[in-house]
C-alpha cells in the first residue's frame, strides 16, 4: 500500500511537475520568474499569494546573492512552507461534554466521507461520537448517514424532514444525556433555494448554542481541492457567515492542484485541521505545511 505522502505526491503532480522541473539547469532570470510565476497560477495559487511569493524570492535572491536554480527552489520552498505555516494547527478535543462540532462543505465537496473518517479517528482515540443527520433536505444523504452509522455503530440522530435546526438541537441534548464525547452535525450543502443556505446554517449554530454553551465548539467546512479558486470563495462565503474555527480539505490525491492552500494562507487563513487523500476511512490526515510543500515542490 502506497504511503500517503506518496499518493499526497502523485496528487499534486501535475503541479509539482511544474514547479520543480522549471529549476533543472534553469538560469535565473527572468524567464525563470515568468514561468513560475505561471506555475504557481496553474497551480491555484490565485494572483494576490502568487505575486506575494514572486516579490519575496526576488528579494531572498538579491539578499542572499543566490547564484544557481537550485538554491532559489530551497528559498522558495522555506517562502511557501513559512506562508503556510500559520495553517497548521492540531486539531484537539477541548474539555467540553461533548464538544459539538457543526461540519459545513457545499454538496461533493467529501463532508459526509469525511465525517465518517473523522468519527473513526475520534473512536481509534477512545471519544465516543454521535452523529446528526442535519441534511434533512436530501433524503439520500441522512441515509447515507445512517447506512454508515450502523455498519460502524455509531449512533445517527435523523428525523425524516423534520428541521434540521430541531434534529441537531435533539442531537447535542442527547449527547449531554449520554455524555457522550463528540456529537457531530451533518449539514445541508444546498437547499431548493440556495440564496437561504447561509441563513439556515446561521440558524442551526444560533439553536445549537442555544442547547449548549459556546457550542458548536467547532465550525468547520470540508472544501474539495479540486476546485481552484472556487474554493477560495467558499472560505470567504462560509467564513463570513459562520466565523470558521477550521477547514478540512480533500482530495489532495486527485488531480488537485495544491497552490489553492497558498491562496487561504494569504486571503483568509482559518486554520486547516486535516488533509483528505483518499475514498478510504483512513486516509485523512492532519496538515503539516513542511510535508506539504515537499510534496508540492519535490
Ligand atoms: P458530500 O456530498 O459533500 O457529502 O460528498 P461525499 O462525502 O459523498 O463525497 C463525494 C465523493 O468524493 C465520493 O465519491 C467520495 O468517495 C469522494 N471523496 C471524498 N473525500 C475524498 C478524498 O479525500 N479523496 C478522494 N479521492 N475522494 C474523496
Amino acid at each position: 500500500k502506497q504511503s500517503w505522502m506518496s499518493r499526497l505526491k502523485a496528487g499534486l503532480s501535475k503541479t509539482s511537475a511544474n514547479l520543480s522541473v522549471l529549476f533543472v539547469g534553469a538560469r535565473i532570470d527572468d524567464e525563470l520568474y515568468d514561468e513560475l510565476e505561471a506555475a504557481l497560477l496553474m497551480s491555484d495559487a490565485g494572483i494576490d499569494a502568487t505575486e506575494y511569493l514572486l516579490e519575496a524570492l526576488k528579494r531572498k535572491v538579491k539578499d542572499d546573492k543566490l547564484l544557481d536554480a537550485a538554491a532559489v527552489k530551497v528559498a522558495l520552498k522555506s517562502l511557501m512552507i513559512d506562508l503556510l505555516r500559520p495553517l497548521e494547527k492540531p486539531f484537539v478535543l477541548g474539555r467540553h461534554q461533548p464538544t459539538v462540532m457543526m461540519i459545513s462543505g457545499v454538496n461533493g465537496a467529501g463532508k459526509t466521507t469525511t465525517i465518517g473518517k473523522l468519527a473513526k479517528h475520534m473512536q481509534a482515540h477512545g471519544q465516543s461520537v454521535l452523529l446528526a443527520a442535519g441534511d434533512t433536505f436530501r433524503a439520500a444523504a441522512r441515509e447515507q448517514l445512517m447506512i454508515w452509522g450502523q455498519r460502524n455503530n455509531v449512533t445517527v440522530i435523523s428525523q425524516e424532514s423534520g428541521d434540521p435546526a430541531a434534529v441537531s438541537y435533539d442531537a447535542v441534548q442527547s449527547g449531554k444525556a449520554k455524555g457522550t464525547n463528540v456529537v457531530m452535525i451533518d449539514t445541508a450543502g444546498r437547499l431548493p433555494t440556495q440564496l437561504h443556505l447561509m441563513n439556515e446554517l446561521q440558524k442551526i449554530k444560533r439553536v445549537i448554542g442555544k442547547g449548549m454553551d459556546e457550542a458548536p465548539h467547532e465550525t468547520l467546512l470540508v472544501i474539495d481541492g479540486n476546485t481552484g479558486q472556487n474554493a477560495l470563495t467558499q472560505v470567504k462565503a462560509f467564513d463570513d457567515a459562520l466565523q470558521l474555527t477550521g477547514l478540512i480539505i480533500t482530495k489532495l490525491d486527485g488531480t488537485a492542484k495544491g497552490g489553492v492552500l497558498a491562496a487561504i494562507a494569504r486571503v483568509r487563513p482559518v486554520p486547516v485541521y486535516f488533509i483528505g487523500i483518499g475514498e478510504q476511512i483512513e486516509d485523512l490526515q492532519p496538515f503539516d505545511a513542511e510535508e506539504f510543500v515537499e510534496a508540492l515542490l519535490g
